[in-house]
């Protein structure tokens, strides 16, 4: 019998978007209209998406959470933000619409974690980049500027990778929300670029594969659809895509069980088996 696995709709990513996410707050006015809610349980895998990049550890129990109705209540000097951390009493507030947008929430966490309002470098741009909204591009730190001079690659040049949080996954903790970022590095001491067209018919630009060992009924195909048709990579530089997972509720698929899955990494047309899982009750 032919395998089968389920492919997601397509859809559009954009590795960092909405400027203004987040303003160095000098002057804190917390915003009178923000209402208290209780974290939902998967921000306690973001936040640990965010711990793993930065390769710091903070409380999560210590932030308190806030929401506004409207954007223009979180207001900073005229500018309308969309999230914001204030280090008094470690409070984030986020806008109400945008609270499932882990980019946003991770950006906010990253402040909580480093215990900074500003966005250094090293962590917003370097090691989180790709898991914070603004990482890339609210500073001037990236742009494609390294691309003169850069060494044409094949996707299957680079290494292709695939990791999971919380590794082993679990059907009971965090109610079985799971992230996995899916990661190409550029092997060459060189920038390099990579053309991001794929070969008609193939569905998946940058993606993972979570395949049941045993059950054919029980498999995720999830793949973004990057907007640019080159990446440029900075020599040796890592660049991530995450995905979140429910396991216990996952889209076109049976709900996964205590059991062994293969995780494989997909990069334009190359893809690679990244290991067994062991997924634990
Ligand atoms: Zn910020």
């Amino acid at each position: 019998m032919r395998s089968r696995f389920w492919a997601r709709e397509r859809r559009p990513v954009v590795l960092a978007i909405f400027f203004g996410a987040c303003a160095q707050i000098l002057a804190p006015a917390f915003p009178s209209t923000a209402t208290p809610f209780v974290a939902p349980v998967q921000y306690r895998v973001w936040w640990r998406v965010i711990e793993s990049c930065a390769e710091r550890s903070g409380s999560f129990e210590r932030v308190s959470w806030y929401s506004v109705r409207h954007s223009s209540d979180l207001r900073v000097e005229g500018e309308h933000l969309i999230g914001a951390w204030f280090p008094s009493g470690n409070r984030i507030v986020l806008a109400d619409s945008l609270r499932g947008y882990g980019p946003l929430v991770r950006h906010e966490m990253l402040h909580a974690i480093l215990g900074d309002d500003g966005h250094p470098t090293a962590f917003f741009d370097v090691r989180c980049g790709d898991a914070v909204t603004c990482g890339r591009t609210c500073g001037a730190a990236f742009s494609d500027q390294h691309v003169a001079g850069a060494t044409r690659l094949d996707p299957s040049d680079l290494i292709i990778d695939a990791g999971i949080i919380p590794d082993p996954p679990s059907l009971s903790q965090y109610d079985g929300w799971v992230v996995i970022g899916v990661s190409v590095t550029n092997p060459a001491p060189v920038a390099a670029v990579v053309a991001l067209a794929h070969a008609a018919g193939l569905s998946c630009q940058w993606g993972y594969r979570l395949l049941s060992v045993t059950t054919s009924t029980r498999g995720i195909v999830d793949c973004a659809e990057l907007q640019d048709s080159v990446l440029s990579l900075r020599p040796h530089e890592t660049r991530r895509v995450f995905f979140d997972l429910n396991l216990v509720h996952p889209p076109l698929s049976e709900p996964f069980q205590a059991e062994s899955v293969v995780l494989s990494a997909q990069f334009v047309d190359a893809v690679r088996e990244s290991g067994t899982l062991v997924i634990k009750p």
